[in-house]
């Protein structure tokens, strides 16, 4: 007889979780996995996939303006919150029912209930203890709201902005990093009066400044009413209305207040010091190279670890971890040129270092940067730019970095991303034909 129940419980069903718990349990091992919540995690329920539905929707308004100068004759009347909200929610839950069936069909079981370590082989979920040769974390990261009068009371994260019965006439929008930056451009585009508020002096702290400062005066273009180096110092509620009191001494009356001031690893109440096993400075679980934790046969991935809070880092560490424990074959996640996105609007797509990271580290660095008005605007009419830049280490000609501001740039920078990890130099990209008419045959022109 087994000496555990499982050869793997994994606690959470999210994108790491689900990955190794589908992925171990094809390669013959007893998987246990329970989720608290919902299948798929924050990527599917509460992140990645509802926010790109509501980033389509918010594109339609400048595309309906666009549409004038190429001989429409569109008018938008009103985008309808509700239906928007209930067509995204008929998506989700077609995708919880996969998530579902990846998992059953691997084999796995499926425990709808809240884990917590007992000791390092036991877990309870839900009232039931169960054993396990191996534990594995994968618990994600909540919302984080900064103590100050009323927000905790009043603002909303991104767990309840998929959910507002109707859409903000006049919103408020905390924070400068991705998920504050994305609804603004959001809700600006479905119409709301937006108004996003930053202690810092720009957007996106972490990329590259060129980026920083071309988003935001697109931004400010569109629409989106940006407040730099200012703060929420008192959250009010009077009748229906909110009242943000800020900190250059004005006040502002709205309807919904969204804070998106950071992630937490979700670790609360997990048991963790019951069985040593231990967090970094920033509240993180600590790991190995391999996954391990500060106990031997407990393993901690994706955002729970505060690395690369991305969804593609955290099922590409799932399914290395499955692999290396129980499939014989030993790997390891490439950290290096991973693309990220901002769906902002307009979206800015990056991988590799930024100039200054760049110059921090090589002794010459060459920039190549063009800043256009692309083809669809010219007789659009509207007035928005895009921002294509290189960063190239001048010894081995090899670009290290790339910086992208403009419609369709998440598209491009997957290519540009395979490319920077085969190691290509700039020379390559100028010897490419370019592909025409398009914004991408820039890469190849640039000098
Ligand atoms: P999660 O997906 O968070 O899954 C953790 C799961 O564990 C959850 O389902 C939770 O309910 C469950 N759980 C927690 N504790 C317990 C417990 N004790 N017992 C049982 N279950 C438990 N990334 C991108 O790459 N692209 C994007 O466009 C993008 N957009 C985002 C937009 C938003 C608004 C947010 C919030 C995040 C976004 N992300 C995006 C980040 C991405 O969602 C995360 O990096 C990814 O989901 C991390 O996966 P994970 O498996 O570590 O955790
Ligand atoms: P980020 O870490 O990206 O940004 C947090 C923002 O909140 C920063 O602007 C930060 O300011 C600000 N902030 C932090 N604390 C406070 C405070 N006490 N008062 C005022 N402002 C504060 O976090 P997000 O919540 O936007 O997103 C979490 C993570 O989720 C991202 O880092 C990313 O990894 C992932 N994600 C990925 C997406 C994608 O791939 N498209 C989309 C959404 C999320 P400062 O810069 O000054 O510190």
């Amino acid at each position: 007889m087994a000496a555990y129940d499982y050869d793997l419980f994994t606690i959470g069903a999210g994108s790491g979780g689900v990955r190794a718990s589908r992925i171990a349990a094809g390669h013959g091992a007893r998987v246990a996995v329970a989720e608290e919540r919902y299948l798929g995690g924050t990527c599917v329920n509460v992140g990645c996939v509802p926010k790109k539905f509501l980033v389509y929707a918010a594109q339609y308004s400048a595309g309906f303006q666009d549409a004038a100068g190429y001989g429409w004759d569109v008018e938008a009347r009103d985008h309808d919150w509700r239906r928007l909200i209930a067509s995204k929610d008929a998506e989700i839950t077609r995708l919880n029912g996969i998530y579902r069936r990846l998992l059953e069909n691997s084999g796995a079981t499926i425990f709808e209930a809240r884990a917590t370590i007992v000791d390092e082989h036991t877990v309870d979920v839900g009232g039931k203890r169960v054993t396990a040769e191996r534990i594995l974390i994968a618990t994600g990261g909540w919302p984080e709201l900064p103590e100050k009068p009323g927000v905790r009371d009043y603002a909303i994260t991104s767990n309840e902005v998929f959910h507002l019965d109707k859409r903000p006439e006049h919103i408020a929008i905390v924070g400068a990093g991705y998920i504050a930056t994305e609804f603004a451009g959001v809700f600006n585009g479905l119409g709301s009066r937006t108004t996003q508020i930053y202690r810092g002096d720009k957007l996106l702290r972490g990329f590259d400044e060129d980026v920083r400062d071309f988003l935001g005066a697109e931004m400010v273009k569109a629409g989106v009413d940006l407040r730099p180096s200012t703060t929420i110092e008192r959250l009010e509620k009077t009748g229906r209305c909110l009242v943000a009191s800020l900190s250059d001494g004005t006040t502002l009356e709205l309807d919904a207040v969204l804070y998106a001031t950071g992630r937490r690893p979700n670790v609360r109440g997990l048991g963790l010091e019951r069985v040593g096993v231990q967090l970094n400075e920033r509240g993180a679980i600590k790991v190995d190279d391999q996954y391990r934790t500060t106990v031997p046969n407990i393993y901690a991935l994706g955002d729970v670890t505060d690395r690369v809070n991305l969804t593609p880092v955290a099922t590409a560490e799932g399914h290395v971890l499955a692999d290396t424990l129980y499939g014989n074959k030993p790997r390891s996640v490439n950290y290096h040129n991973i693309p990220t996105a901002v769906f902002s609007i307009p979206p800015v797509a990056t991988c590799g270092m930024t100039e200054e990271q760049a110059r921090a580290v090589y002794p010459a660095v060459d920039i190549y940067r063009t800043n256009f008005k692309p083809m669809k605007h010219t007789i659009s009419g509207r007035d928005q730019r895009m921002l294509m830049k290189l960063v190239v280490e001048r010894a081995s000609d090899r670009v290290v970095g790339c910086h992208l501001v403009g419609d369709d740039t998440p598209e491009m920078i997957q290519g540009v991303a395979v490319a920077m990890n085969a190691g290509a130099t700039k020379a390559v990209f100028d010897s490419t034909i370019g592909l025409h008419p398009t914004a991408a045959e820039e890469f190849v022109t640039l000098r």
